[in-house]
This record gives C-alpha cells, sequence and structure tokens, in this order.
C-alpha cells in the first residue's frame, strides 16, 4: 500500500500518462500507477546506487519490466526523448532539490504537459521557479502523515502571477485554509517568534536587526493571510 502521500501525488497523474518518476527510490509510485492503470508507462530515475537498485528489484518483483524503465542518471537525464513523457512526479526532496531537477535538463520537459511536485520543504523555491519558466499552479494540497506535513503541487502551462504571500503560503492553500495548513503557518509563525526572542537576548547588530525585521513582515504577512 503506498503512503498517503504518494496515493496524493498518483491522484493527479492523468489517466494513459506517461510518467517519469524522478529520485524514485524504491518505485513504488511507478509501480502503483502502473498496476492501477494510471499510467500507460514510466520510466523511474535514481542518481543513487543503493535506490537504484531497489527500483530495479521492486520492478522486477512486480512483474513490470515491460511497462517501468529504471534507469540510473542525475534528474531528469533519466528521461530521453523517445520516451514522450507527458508528466514528470518528483517527491520527498526539498523545494529548491527539485527545483534544480527541474532546471538542469529543461529539454527533457519538451512533451510534458503536468508536473506533480512534492517538497517536503521550502515550495516556495517551487512556486517563484513555476512563474519564471511559464508553469502555473493548477492545484495544490497539504496533507499530513506521521506528524509531518507535507505539500503536493500540481503544475500546468500556463502564465501565473503570485503576490508575496501567495508565493509563500500557495495560492490555492490560503484560499481553502484547511485546518493542516493552519497548523503548518501557527508552528512557522511561534519558530520565527522563538528566533526573534533569541536575537533580541543576543549582541544588537545591524544583520540581527535586519533579520528581526524580516521576521516580522513574514509573521504578519502569515498572520494577515
Ligand atoms: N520519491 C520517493 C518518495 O517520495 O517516497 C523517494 C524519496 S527519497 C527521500 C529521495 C530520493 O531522491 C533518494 O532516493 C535520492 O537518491 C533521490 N535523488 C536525490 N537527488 C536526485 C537527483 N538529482 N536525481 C535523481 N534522484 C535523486
Amino acid at each position: 500500500k503506498l503512503s498517503k502521500r504518494l496515493e496524493t501525488v498518483a491522484s493527479f497523474v492523468p489517466t494513459g500518462a506517461i510518467v517519469a518518476d524522478i529520485g524514485s527510490d524504491h518505485a513504488y509510485l511507478p509501480c502503483y500507477l502502473v498496476h492501477k492503470g494510471i499510467a500507460a508507462r514510466a520510466v523511474a530515475g535514481e542518481v543513487v546506487k543503493g535506490p537504484y537498485e531497489s527500483a530495479v528489484k521492486q520492478v522486477r518483483t512486480e512483474g513490470l519490466t515491460d511497462k517501468i524503465t529504471v534507469r540510473m542518471a542525475d534528474g531528469l537525464a533519466a528521461v530521453e526523448e523517445a520516451d514522450e513523457i507527458t508528466a514528470v512526479t518528483i517527491a520527498g526532496m526539498g523545494g529548491p532539490l527539485i527545483v534544480s531537477i527541474l532546471e538542469k535538463h529543461p529539454q527533457a520537459l519538451k512533451s510534458v504537459t503536468r508536473l506533480i511536485l512534492q517538497p517536503n520543504i521550502h515550495a516556495k523555491a517551487i512556486r517563484e521557479w513555476a512563474m519564471e519558466n511559464g508553469w502555473a499552479i493548477q492545484d495544490e494540497v497539504i496533507l499530513e502523515e506521521d506528524g509531518k506535513i507535507y505539500e503536493v503541487l500540481v503544475l500546468q502551462r500556463g502564465e501565473m502571477k503570485l503576490n508575496e504571500a501567495q508565493t509563500l503560503l500557495g495560492p490555492k492553500l490560503m484560499e481553502t485554509k484547511v485546518p493542516v495548513f493552519i497548523e503548518k503557518w501557527s508552528r512557522e509563525i511561534a519558530n520565527w517568534q522563538r528566533v526573534q526572542q533569541a536575537i533580541s537576548e543576543a549582541e544588537k547588530t545591524p544583520e540581527n536587526q535586519e533579520k528581526y525585521e524580516q521576521l516580522t513582515h513574514y509573521i504578519k504577512m502569515v498572520q494577515e493571510a
């Protein structure tokens, strides 16, 4: 059974899609997608040998070697033009790492119409990248599993303009404000206030002063939202 986190990612893969799952580890996600008849075929990419081998083993065990190709490569270098990938999933990494993967091999996205990204932290980096690279947020989900909070971002090609609060919090998540969303940002505000407390007890340097003011700005922005 797939985790709730990966099940949420899977729920946004269009039926019939040809999927590249980058940083696939054990390849649970592509195996699930092909088994369920959601993905027609898939590529599982891994840059580290151990996870690559466990992906190969999993695909063999599940009897899916004709539908899933496992490649050892850095990010989107796992994708070949002939694959005609239509959807890319990248899950379980930080937002900035996901962005660096998307930026490194832009030509690999040529045939891709949907990106389903699940940053563990700093989803903001993905929203900024999307805005600058012709991708728009189609959907966003926030969920909690085993005490951790995750965000899933679904991007389609298109133009998008987000203000500062929307970039940080997520335009769709801000609209719906589900309890997990409130929880995440309440925790974040509490963290920022702890940092401010520490700063106010420390030496009064211009850097500390600037950091303090920046946090005040963020706290105010999130509280207003
Ligand atoms: N996607 C799976 C999930 O969400 O459960 C696995 C997440 S695991 C925490 C992150 C995986 O990404 C690791 O197996 C790591 O080797 C892989 N990874 C990190 N950077 C990568 C890159 N540049 N290219 C391919 N894989 C990468």
